[in-house]
């Protein structure tokens, strides 16, 4: 008889876009002349950079003739895309990683849960709260948690994000051994200072844990005070690894490009207490499971890095800041209180309300979609999450509708 694993059988359906499409729909048949604005779904909606779009034209032209075609490429990426990322991403402000230290994937989603395969079963986790899910579910598909029980898994550690601490987390009071943080966060859109980082990384170091620092919306940050990178913070190398993608620095959500940093000095214990290179094992893991990203694709992530293509990604993600920004003031004028759009494409609005009713209320008052804040943890319920990613004709037109609504 083929069993399954019963973990999956732990998953809580995840409700949340299907509930937001199912009230949109339903909305639409009983209103089918208001047009909706949609600020909910994380994607991005513009092309991609033209220089990408030149490179990746090219890739597929090489493949097209005997000469410079190209088969099964190095797992770990091209060596001209990793020189690049190593370059311009790290070494140019200072931090030090190399290229062989990077491993280019097809999506953060794809590493961030994956990674947790190199890991012991009975490990400590700390995840938080409110939260990008795949870190939590895919824990949960391995067995590391227990039931689902009041919102919350068992046996995980929750890292609350709140008002009160700025949507920057507490240090954990207990021993963890393994520690996820995102910033520029999703969904809060909180960003962390070198100071606060600067505390995680000496944990992990005095506890011998493990950070997993997903700085996907990285591109974003307008504030150089903020780190770029967890490998500004002195110390990281041994107890970090670092996520970033293409997808919202330049559009790349569909044509699919990432990479992970796992510095060699890197390390993980095995049970006897003798250090592991987690470098190593990543790089077994991912050569045995992954065949790369094509080469059309990575040439487009290259010309990210050519001085037309940072001019283009640059006025990408200020077109997008812009947008935020209005979100903001706008949101702040009508007396509500929110935090990101300003290093990040999510604003954080407190709704002083249950998230679905003024979800609701939005919709039908305004013909706005936004996303309730309860569908991404606990912490999240009393917040909406209104995302930066749409024209600015319609994030304007978006604004004034809901300036109607809630005067
Ligand atoms: N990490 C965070 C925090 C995200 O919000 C997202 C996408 O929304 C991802 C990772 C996934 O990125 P990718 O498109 O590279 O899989």
């Amino acid at each position: 008889m083929i069993t399954i694993n019963e973990h999956y059988l732990k998953l809580q359906a995840s409700y949340l876009f299907s509930d937001i499409a199912k009230r949109i729909a339903q909305f639409q048949t009983a209103h089918p002349d208001r047009k909706i604005i949609r600020l909910g779904i994380g994607d991005v909606t513009r092309a991609l950079p033209q220089a990408c779009i030149a490179a990746f034209h090219k890739g597929v032209d090489e493949m097209a003739e005997d000469a410079s075609f190209r088969g099964y490429g190095p797992e770990q990426g091209y060596d001209f895309l990793r020189q690049a990322i190593a370059e311009n991403d790290f070494q140019a402000y200072g931090a030090e990683v190399s290229p062989d230290e990077i491993f280019v994937s097809d999506g953060a989603k794809c590493d961030t849960g994956n990674i947790q395969e190199l890991f012991a079963q009975d490990i400590t986790i700390a995840i938080p709260d409110p939260v990008y899910p795949v870190y939590l579910d895919t824990n949960v598909m391995t067995g590391r948690t227990g039931a689902f029980v009041d919102g919350r898994y068992q046996g995980i550690t929750y890292l609350d994000s709140t008002k009160e601490n700025g949507f920057v987390p507490a240090l954990p009071t207990g021993k963890i051994d393994l520690i996820y943080l995102c910033f520029p966060n999703n969904p809060t859109g909180s960003t962390i200072t070198k100071e606060q980082l600067r505390l995680w990384v000496d944990y992990a170091r005095e506890n011998k844990a493990l950070i997993l620092f997903d700085a996907a919306y990285e591109a974003f940050i307008r504030n150089d005070s903020l780190p770029h990178s967890i490998y500004h913070i002195p110390g990281a190398r041994e107890v970090a690894i670092e996520f970033r993608s293409f997808s919202k620095t330049a559009g790349f959500t569909g044509t699919r490009c990432a990479y992970t940093v796992v510095p060699k000095s890197c390390l993980a214990y095995d049970r006897a207490g003798n250090r592991q290179s987690l470098h190593a094992m990543w790089n077994r893991r991912h050569t045995t499971k992954f065949n790369g990203v094509s080469y059309p694709v990575q040439r487009a992530a290259e010309a990210v890095y050519s001085p037309e293509g940072k001019r283009q990604v640059r006025e990408l993600i200020d077109y997008y800041l812009k947008n935020a920004a209005i979100v903001r003031k706008t949101m702040t004028d009508l007396g509500y209180s929110s935090i990101g759009g300003d290093n990040s494409p999510y604003i954080w609005v407190e709704c002083r309300e249950d998230s679905w009713k003024f979800f609701d209320m939005l919709l039908h008052k305004a013909g706005v979609v936004c996303t309730p804040g309860a569908g991404f943890g606990r912490c999240g319920q009393g917040y909406v999450r209104i995302s930066a990613f749409n024209s600015p004709q319609n994030v304007k037109k978006a604004m004034e509708k809901i300036t109607v609504a809630l005067r």
